[in-house]
């Protein structure tokens, strides 16, 4: 392919001297796309990577992948080096909402468009936005625990301030939660966001959860199944796991298993093969320039990024069997093992 750098010509300074553009694409050049991921640490990453390399290689397109590992330089470090490359479009799944913004910067100045995969980049000029909508989950959670206990105490075990989608995980659980804080039947006797999404760190907090409230304590929102399997962790060194409703999000097969076993109440399932799907549609048709048209839109800080927000899904254990199960996304031996 005549109009992109291989690998070994790369030079250090090849991204001032881009040999290639989009621009210079061949109607019958193969869409090379990067995708740059922040993390394949939780169990989800590792299959968006392998539903979105499918779903882009069924498209007749081809995609290189990084994941920088939760380290904002290197994920900027990638993506220069995918620009390089002379990619057709960037793809990304930022580490940093604020600081990728640089990316989407250098990756405009060479003729490239970005799309935010799953998680939001602020402050820049995104093209496109596509997600689960992270509010909605933050809604079912909080819709499913204050079902089970509508009057009580309350512990909030959030994500990374780093991560967008930490605070509209959170904006929507309080959309839910602060009528109820209003009327005096709920009261959030702790709120922490948990760096990095660390799961160490969510049993941490919630240890001094435990700690600050004498264990008086009858519900925990997690914000998502990693840091649920620490808080419930937690709960068991109290003698409270599966006493105390937790919830969590992304049909971690760990999750799945509490759930069957009694041990955290719900997960928000995001079936991912539909958001890799719809991303790799829309970074082909913005490779090639065509139109996209979107129903929703979201504020970056800086402007208002079109955007697809599907739908998630609250799962419990009336459910398991007809969604995560049904769709294969874990198998029945695998989510009953430990019944
Ligand atoms: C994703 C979650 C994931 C978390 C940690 C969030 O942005 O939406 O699905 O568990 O990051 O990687």
């Amino acid at each position: 392919n005549k109009s992109r750098v291989d690998h070994q010509d790369m030079h250090e300074d090849s991204f001032l001297n881009k040999a290639s553009s989009p621009s210079d694409r061949e109607p019958d050049d193969k869409i090379v796309i990067g995708f740059s991921m922040d993390t394949l640490a939780e169990e989800r990453w590792l299959r968006d990577r392998e539903l979105f390399k499918e779903a882009v290689e069924a498209l007749g397109a081809e995609v290189k992948i990084f994941a920088s590992k939760g380290d904002d330089a290197l994920q900027i470090l990638h993506a220069e080096n995918l620009i390089n490359e002379g990619i057709d479009i960037l793809v990304i799944v930022p580490h940093n909402a604020e600081s990728t913004a640089m990316i989407v910067k250098k990756a405009h100045a060479a003729g490239i468009k970005v799309l935010s995969y799953d998680r939001l980049v602020r402050n820049s000029e995104t093209d496109l936005y596509v997600s689960y909508d992270n509010e909605m989950v933050g809604e079912l959670q909080a819709k499913a625990i204050t079902k089970l206990v509508p009057k009580g105490k309350y512990v909030y075990i959030g994500g990374p301030e780093t991560d967008y989608n930490a605070h509209l995980l959170k904006k929507g659980v309080f959309n839910i939660l602060q009528p109820l804080i209003d009327k005096g039947d709920i009261t959030v006797v702790y709120d922490q966001w948990t760096k990095e999404w660390y799961p160490e760190n969510a049993y941490t907090n919630m240890k001094e959860a435990l700690k600050v409230n004498h264990n008086e304590v009858d519900a925990v929102i997690s914000a998502n199944d990693a840091t649920a399997g620490k808080v419930i962790q937690a709960l068991a060194e109290q003698g409270l796991a599966g006493k105390i409703p937790v919830v969590g999000q992304d049909a971690d097969l760990a999750a799945t298993q509490r759930i069957v076993e009694g041990l955290q109440t719900m997960t928000v399932y995001k079936p991912l093969k539909a958001l890799a799907d719809q991303a790799a549609e829309l970074a082909v048709k913005l490779a090639k320039g065509e139109e996209i048209e979107v129903e929703r839109i979201v504020n970056n800080g800086k402007l208002e990024v079109p955007a697809i927000l599907l739908s998630p899904i609250a799962v419990d254990q009336n459910n398991i069997d007809e969604t995560i199960i049904a769709d294969g996304f874990h198998s029945r031996e695998e989510v009953y093992k430990n019944k």
